[in-house]
């Protein structure tokens, strides 16, 4: 785990494309209050279509407009290699230099995947087209991939994308601080190098982060869904169990070395900041 280290460690915070008005104008100001913690970057991740993946653009160009690091992310399923230029080329035109790259998942109802199949396909296209113009992160997965055949196949299939060209990956959120340990020892054992920045999701609502998780496949450990189904609607029981819950989780990580945290904020600055707080940032 060690190897893992950055001093300092990174911190970074995602957001989603918001698409009213109002709601990127909520977001700057979200952006704003977030910024106090020194994030390295912001991300904003991107849907299937045209009209969500213009609104990715908007979004990192008005974050970067008030004066914030940020990257997009773009994923390659259901895409075409010349979709997937224009696109880069216009995150190059626009001065992006960090990208978060993905495969995504066909939205339902889709027959075609397109011409690309997996994120290392995406990497390795990036690589070719534009060189080392962009700073690539990649998705890895503690607890593993749901669609992945076995535990070792999918490790090597991210190691595929560290070998494509990925610079640094973050993971998809867990509350299991010992999968991702054993996670960077099984990578550290396959020669994989790049800081991989454990995904943080702060708890707010229960409902949601089940129907998320089981999106999703990372687990909720049994005595937290426990506890948070105890707590019904009672918000402020959840939130303050659930900051307890995360800033040890974090404070856990960052002890063992993990190179920084990277959380999903879900557009919302109150819980980051309350964990980032209780961490001493
Ligand atoms: P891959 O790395 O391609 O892996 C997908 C599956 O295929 C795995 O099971 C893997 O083992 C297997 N696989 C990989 N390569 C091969 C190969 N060459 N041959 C055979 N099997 C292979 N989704 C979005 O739509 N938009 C976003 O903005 C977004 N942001 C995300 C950010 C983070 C940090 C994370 C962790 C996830 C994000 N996702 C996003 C979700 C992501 O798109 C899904 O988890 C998707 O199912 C997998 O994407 P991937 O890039 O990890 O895929």
């Amino acid at each position: 785990m060690q190897s893992q280290k950055q001093h300092p460690p990174t911190y970074s915070f995602e957001f989603f494309p918001p698409n009213t008005d109002e709601g990127a104008e909520k977001l700057v100001i979200t952006a704003r209050e977030l910024a106090e913690l020194k994030p390295k970057f912001f991300s904003v991740t991107y849907g299937a279509g045209g009209s969500t993946q213009a609104r990715t653009l908007k979004a990192v160009l008005d974050l970067r407009a008030a004066g914030h690091a940020a990257a997009p992310h773009v994923s390659c399923i259901g895409s075409t290699r010349a979709g997937l230029r224009d696109t880069l080329q216009l995150y190059k035109d626009n001065k992006i230099k960090h990208l978060v790259a993905l495969r995504g998942d066909l939205p339902s109802g889709t027959a075609s995947a397109g011409e690309f199949h997996y994120a290392n396909e995406l990497v390795t296209f990036i690589r070719q087209e534009f060189g080392n113009h962009f700073f690539i992160e990649v998705a890895a997965y503690p607890e593993y991939h749901p669609q992945a055949k076995s535990a070792l196949d999918d490790l090597n299939n991210f190691k595929r994308k560290v070998e494509a060209g990925a610079d640094s990956a973050i993971t998809q959120y867990f509350y299991n601080a010992d999968g991702y340990y054993h996670f960077i020892e099984q990578c550290e054992k396959m020669g994989i190098t790049i800081p991989i920045v454990p995904g943080i999701m702060p708890i707010g609502r229960f409902s949601q982060l089940a129907r998320f998780s089981d999106a999703c496949g990372a687990e909720i450990p049994r005595w937290i869904r426990k506890k948070l189904e105890g707590y019904s609607d009672d918000t402020d029981s959840i939130r303050a169990f659930g900051l307890d819950v995360v800033t040890r989780l974090c404070e856990n990580l960052l002890k063992a070395g993990a190179p920084g945290l990277h959380f999903y904020t879900m557009n919302q600055s109150t819980l980051t900041t309350a964990i980032c707080t209780r961490l001493g940032l």
